[in-house]
């Protein structure tokens, strides 16, 4: 492979998503330059994604394209803060154009649903690796931060949990029919992060933080961040029909442990809660109630029979880490 190639690709990626007014400069020069809102902070994360690791060698270009930068999206979503901007890092083990034409198309498809720039490409030759960055806009005040949880305060999930879970530990799950492991596969291929709750989360939940590594293991993070413990009623767990005869058969791992559900995990005083639910009802943004934080360290789970339990299930052990 040439430079040259990869010099077209950097100019391939100049073209692949809508120009924002608030780049000065973007891909083409040596950094790209840009203009944050007077009084806002810039939140940045970054996240990368590896062949055999984190992905299978197969997966539709497209899709990853899109869960390349809907990772990103989720963990600002997690602070409530306006996306922006991203930069791109590729490592290709060959500039194959078929392949990359897909590949950005996801990642376009979904930028532009949330006005994201990309304003800075590099590619390089090596096995495959996608580095992608992201920056968006908080008020610093506002920004949730996953050590803001109050004892009290009732936690809450988005969407449903352990569907990606569910389609990476049993890929051919012959109980369940064509349609619903489709949907199951869509929900680990093409994640939906949630920018518009983690918006409206602002100045109404406390803590937030978003899954990526399964229910547990995330609200453990933000028990520990804040100094808290928790009860969650398993009953109360929001699950598409597939996970949820997972857990009526006492199989609640997937739910629990799955990982990359990319939905928001949240508290919120008890006194906001009303309030809370009005604004997620007249948004369309479904959340569920799922317990609450307590002094006691630890999480603690309540069986819809009542029994109560420290002992979380283990995930699916996936080449995922
Ligand atoms: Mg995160």
């Amino acid at each position: 492979v040439s430079v040259s190639e990869f010099d077209l690709i950097s100019r391939f990626f100049a073209q692949a998503t809508a120009a924002r007014a608030d780049v000065l400069l973007g891909i083409g020069d040596d950094c790209a330059l840009l203009q944050p809102p007077a009084g806002a902070c810039l939140a940045t994360g970054i996240d990368t994604l590896v062949e055999g690791r984190h992905f299978v060698s197969n997966v539709d270009p497209a899709a990853l394209g899109h869960k390349a930068l809907a990772v990103n999206l989720s963990d600002l979503a997690a602070m409530g803060a306006e996306p922006a901007w991203a930069t791109l890092s590729l490592t290709l083990p060959r500039a194959d154009s078929a392949w990359l034409g897909s590949f950005v198309a996801g990642f376009a498809a979904l930028a532009a649903e949330h006005r994201v720039q990309l304003v800075g490409g590099d590619t390089t030759r090596g096995p495959l690796s996608i580095t992608v960055q992201v920056q968006g806009f908080v008020d610093p005040a506002a920004a949730l931060r996953r050590s803001a949880g109050r004892v009290g305060d009732r936690v809450f999930v988005s969407g449903t949990l352990g569907d990606a879970g569910l389609a990476l530990a049993r890929p051919d799950h012959d109980a369940l029919s064509g349609a619903q492991r489709a949907f199951l596969q869509r929900r680990l291929d093409r994640p939906t992060p949630r920018v518009a709750l983690g918006r409206l989360l602002v100045g109404r939940a406390n803590a937030a933080i978003d899954i990526s590594d399964g229910l547990a293991a995330d609200l453990g993070h933000l028990c520990r961040a804040s100094g808290v413990g928790a009860r969650i009623e398993l009953a109360r767990l929001p699950t598409s029909p597939a996970v949820a005869a997972e857990c009526a058969r006492g199989e609640w791992r997937h739910a629990l442990a799955g990982g990359d559900d990319y939905e928001l995990l949240f508290s919120v005083d008890p006194a906001r809660v009303e309030a809370l639910l009005r604004a997620c009802a007249a948004a369309g943004q479904a959340v569920q109630e799922i317990g609450h934080l307590v002094a006691e360290d630890g999480i603690t789970l309540i069986y819809p029979d009542g029994r109560m339990s420290a002992e979380v299930p283990h995930g699916f052990d996936h080449f995922r880490e």
